[in-house]
């Protein structure tokens, strides 16, 4: 049986972290679609233009992905592009009460799509977008955890002084 996972989330920006789950997912699933996300109730640092534009741009070399915007509730978006799986990083411990949540409210709303989970590499299982946001607004350098073309944009938008 073929399935196509969803990979949601904010993106904000995208990080290895998130590449090396969708690269782990395309070895399980037939497909991958990122599906960005925007929450009227969150403030982000990029717009929703923004981080779409740097996760296709990241995974531009990757078959078989695709990269999307939704709003709403993620199961719905699963249901309207047939996708049978919502695809989640762990990284740590404390992860794992907000996730479990989820994947049980996921699960009543459609029991029919299963939540999978995959654990971080250790590499990765300290990265966070929000650690990227405080180091590269702080002018540090976030080369080693984002690809070139999310540094660049980086760089663009917090440029050294
Ligand atoms: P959200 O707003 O949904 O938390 P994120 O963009 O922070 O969105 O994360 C999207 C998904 O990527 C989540 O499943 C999250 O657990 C996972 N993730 C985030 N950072 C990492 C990482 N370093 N390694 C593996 N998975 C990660």
């Amino acid at each position: 049986m073929t399935h196509r996972a969803v990979y949601a989330g904010s993106f904000d920006p995208f990080h290895l972290g998130h590449e090396d789950i969708v690269r782990r997912g395309l070895g399980l699933f037939e497909e991958v679609l990122v599906a960005v996300g925007t929450n009227p109730r969150k403030v982000y640092l990029f717009s929703a233009e923004e981080r779409l534009a740097m996760a296709r741009d990241a995974l531009s070399g990757l078959a078989r992905v695709e990269v999307e915007p939704f709003s709403g509730l993620v199961v719905d978006h699963a249901r309207r592009r047939g996708a049978t799986v919502l695809l989640r990083g762990l990284r740590l411990p404390s992860d794992f009460e907000f996730e479990h949540q989820m994947a049980v409210a996921n699960r009543s709303l459609a029991p029919s799509i299963e939540t999978v989970l995959l654990l971080a590499v250790p590499e990765y299982a300290f990265l966070s977008s929000t650690l990227i946001r405080e180091i590269a607004t702080n002018r540090g350098d976030v080369s080693r955890y984002v690809l070139p073309i999310v540094d660049r944009r980086l760089r663009e938008r917090f440029p050294a002084s």
